[in-house]
């Protein structure tokens, strides 16, 4: 069995929203998908096909510690979707826009022990100026997910319209317990963005002086402040850490092939449902060759929720600290890191 921190599956693209920073837009809202979500019910079951299809294979072939689904697309447009979540894969995560989550989904979700990764980037329209839907049905689904006592991670984009009331945003969620706030940059990725949504230097300053030098006000709804120190030097003068993310999470695109990173490049090393074993082979070869150089141009202005995981590896946070972490607080993910940190010390 190949041994992987985690799955990070991406092959659902169709979205209700049109978030200005997404990815896949500004071309046009499902122009791109793999299928309209409104009309294929045909288009639904050869998703839901192909997917069993390719989580059977890595079920054969692969453990892991998490199974993170999609973060590239709406998943609760699916009817049903909640039986697309393997069991096998250690933590389950469901990255969601909120907008469509019913309260009927939630005892499932609290059942398996599932975290939700909600998208958000304030609890006002203006600090969502870059998002769609209306923030009011997301922030009744926190609501009621922390009532149901489901884990949460809030994950925020940080631009120009939500970077100097952030704080604002927090004095929120202080109230909701068992949740953690994960504000990232947009990435400035040259396909996928406009310079307009980026915040000024003033407004770094604004917040480092409203949230980092109030840490102490926020720490149990903020991840450790190291990530927030290194969040704030990528967003000013571009990243100074590796990134060890492609070495150990197998991510997936909406065609099933597996990515050269989670988060970065488009590159892919092959395709799970036409040749599986080649697509995994050549991952593992990508996996044993780490380097501290970036291995992509990407990498310079990436900065993303998962960089908490390299700084574990890179020792500049604890054990201790990844608790606090929903999605990353088991003991099975916690071994595995231990375990990869030894080698790669190890190795270098
Ligand atoms: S909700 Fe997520 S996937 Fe959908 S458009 Fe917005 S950023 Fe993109
Ligand atoms: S830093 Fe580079 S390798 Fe790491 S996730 Fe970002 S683009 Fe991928």
């Amino acid at each position: 069995m190949l041994k992987v921190l985690g799955v990070d599956d991406g092959s659902f693209k169709p979205c209700n929203f049109a978030c200005k920073y997404c990815r896949k837009y500004p071309s046009k809202k499902l122009a791109d998908g793999y299928f309209d979500p409104i009309r294929g019910s045909t288009s639904f079951n050869q998703y839901r096909n192909q997917h069993t299809q390719v989580i059977t294979v890595l079920e054969d072939k692969i453990e892991s510690t998490f199974y993170k689904i999609s973060g590239h697309g709406e998943i609760s447009l699916i009817p049903d979707f909640l039986g697309l979540l393997p069991s096998s894969f250690g933590k389950p995560i469901l990255i969601t826009n909120g907008s469509r989550l019913k309260e009927r989904d939630l005892p499932k979700l609290a059942e398996i022990d599932a975290v939700l990764s909600i998208s958000l980037d304030g609890h006002t329209s203006i600090l969502n100026t870059a998002r769609s839907g209306k923030v009011e049905s997301v922030l009744s689904l926190i609501r009621v997910a922390c009532d149901y006592d489901i884990p949460i991670e809030i994950n925020s984009v940080l631009s120009k319209w939500n970077m100097e009331d952030f704080d604002e945003f927090l004095f929120f969620l202080k109230k909701f317990s068992n949740l953690v706030c994960f504000p990232f940059p947009v990435r400035d990725f040259s396909t996928q963005l406009n310079e307009s949504y980026k915040a000024s230097y003033k407004q770094f300053q604004v917040f480092k002086e409203k949230v980092l030098d109030n840490y102490q006000e926020f720490n149990y709804i903020l991840p450790p402040f190291q990530y927030l120190e290194n969040m704030l030097s990528t967003m000013k003068i571009g990243r100074q850490i590796p990134c060890f993310l492609p070495n150990i999470i197998i991510s997936l695109n909406w065609q099933f092939d597996i990515l050269k990173c989670p988060c970065g490049p488009t590159g892919n090393l092959g395709n799970l449902l036409n040749s599986p074993n080649k697509a995994l082979n050549q991952w593992k070869k990508q996996s044993e060759k780490y380097s501290k150089k970036f291995l992509f141009h990407e990498c310079n202005q990436c900065y993303t929720h998962f960089d908490i995981i390299n700084l574990y590896l890179l020792g500049k946070i604890t054990s201790l600290d990844l608790r606090k972490i929903p999605s990353l607080s088991n003991t099975k993910t916690t071994k595995f890191l231990k375990e990869y940190s030894t080698k790669c010390t190890k190795e270098n």
